[in-house]
């Protein structure tokens, strides 16, 4: 999988490439999955959702351009894979917090990253991820995988100084992937391109 996905040109760093090889994508998935896990495509994993393709992963993971110590936010924890991938890029002295809010999949997360060995690197929190994690803030980097109608303003407000924030940003019908990078108070935008995600529902997200 980690060798396609570079031939295609999704991983261009040796750190994304190890990441991708260190995390066992077949753990983050229900049995009935599990002969598909490094098949490039996003899979069922219940209550409706999916775990993200591989190359949206390693898209996500060369842009933020993770690195050692950083404090990372994911909002859309789902099977906790794209967590664990973060864990590795942060480590050592980093730490991700992911927020999901259907509370089975947030259970699957933490039994997840359990047996796959990432219990101290990420946490798993229960609840509204439009919302942010004021506790925890600011973070390095915050990366939401589920689509808002718009960049959430909590999330905005809790990205550090020089901090990175990915967001896919649209509706059911068009998408774009959009890059928030905060400077000295000011924030700027990029649009990295078209994507599907499902959405993300919340107070700052689309209406249930
Ligand atoms: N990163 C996940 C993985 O590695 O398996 C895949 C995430 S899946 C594409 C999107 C997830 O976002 C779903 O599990 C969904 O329940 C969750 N979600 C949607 N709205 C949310 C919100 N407001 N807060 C937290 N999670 C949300």
């Amino acid at each position: 999988m980690v060798s396609r996905l570079r031939d295609s040109g999704y991983i261009r760093s040796q750190r994304v490439a190890d990441a991708m090889m260190v995390v066992p994508r077949h753990l983050f998935l229900p049995p009935e999955a599990r002969e598909n896990a490094y098949v490039d495509s996003p899979l069922h994993i219940g209550e409706g959702q999916t775990i993200s393709a591989p190359h949206m992963v390693a898209i996500m993971a060369e842009a933020l351009d993770l690195g050692p110590g950083q404090r990372v936010l994911e909002v859309g924890g789902g099977s906790g894979y794209h967590a664990a991938v973060m864990a590795e890029l942060v480590r050592p002295g980093g730490m991700v917090y992911t927020i999901e809010r259907i509370p089975p999949l947030a259970e699957m997360a933490r039994k997840n990253l359990m047996e796959a060995g990432y219990s101290s690197l990420v946490e798993v929190i229960e609840g509204d991820g439009t919302m942010g994690l004021p506790e925890h803030a600011p973070y390095d980097r915050i990366s939401v995988a589920a689509a808002a109608p718009d960049v959430p303003e909590p999330l905005k407000q809790q990205l550090a100084d020089e901090g990175r924030m990915l967001v896919p940003v649209g509706g059911s019908w068009h998408q774009d992937l959009v890059m928030v990078m905060r400077s000295k108070g000011r924030f700027r935008i990029e649009n990295l391109g078209g994507c599907i995600f499902v959405p993300l529902i919340g107070e700052h997200g689309h209406k249930p």
